[in-house]
């Protein structure tokens, strides 16, 4: 396997990015329940949203890899021992995910901001996996600081960074970012408290300024008071928009 950073990277991306395209398609409009009862996004509304998931896609690659060409000089490839990439994984998912919390909030609380930026996101109110990056070309740029300030962070703590967590969690991050707006129920995942599901991320599509604000760590939600949808409770009809101000 040949050890280059950018090619591994685009590889990554490429191979995850259309496998959730072409299950989103395949999914887009199918009569199967959703995790909060709404109806999926259909195909010929997914069709619509296609140009701007796309100009995100290749943006999101463009840079990603242009930034990744300049820095390749910083990854080692030796095969970390598993308990050290595990806690390396750890660290970046959790500064990730915090910051990522605390931005999606703002994103919310803030009206013009989110009247600007994050409604396009939600205008899927039972989205299907690709859509996760259906959003406007800002929202996705201001989350890319989760990632970048977690590798950072591990590099300023460490003096190093591996080229084989680095690709683990890209390809993490996106495989987690389509399950959670894929619709579909996570036994599995419903069992680890601290989790975000397609269930935690399903209901903040169909009430999204009541909270579930976070991604992966829902103890965020927990923790701060902005949970919804616990397993007792029905979803309720989608919120309507922001009062302006
Ligand atoms: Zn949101």
């Amino acid at each position: 396997m040949p050890q280059d950073i950018v090619l591994l990277t685009a590889l990554i991306m490429l191979a995850i990015n259309s496998a959730g395209l072409g299950l989103s398609l395949w999914v887009a409009g199918s009569e199967s329940a959703t995790s909060t009862g709404q109806p999926l996004t259909s195909r010929a509304t997914l069709l619509e949203r296609l140009p701007l998931i796309g100009f995100n896609l290749a943006t999101l690659l463009l840079l990603s890899l242009g930034s990744l060409h300049f820095l390749e000089g910083i990854f080692d490839w030796g095969a970390p021992a598993w308990f050290i990439a595990g806690a390396q994984l750890l660290w970046v998912s959790l500064v990730d995910d915090t910051i990522f919390y605390f931005y999606h909030r703002w994103l919310h609380l803030n009206r013009a901001v989110y009247r600007a930026i994050h409604r396009i996101h939600h205008k899927a109110h039972a989205p299907v996996p690709i859509e996760y990056i259906y959003v406007h070309p800002f929202e996705w740029m201001g989350g890319s600081a989760g990632p970048f300030l977690g590798f950072a962070s591990l590099y300023a703590l460490t003096g190093h960074l591996n080229a084989w967590v680095f690709l683990a969690y890209t390809a993490y991050r996106t495989i987690h970012e389509l399950s959670i707006h894929g619709g579909r129920r996570s036994r599995i995942g419903e069992r680890i408290w601290w989790y975000g599901t397609p269930r935690h991320h399903g209901f903040h599509h169909s009430r999204p300024h009541d909270g579930n604000y976070a991604a992966t760590y829902i103890f965020w939600d927990r923790f701060l008071n902005t949970e919804v949808g616990g397993e007792t409770s029905s979803p309720s009809p989608i919120t309507s928009e922001p009062q302006s101000g």
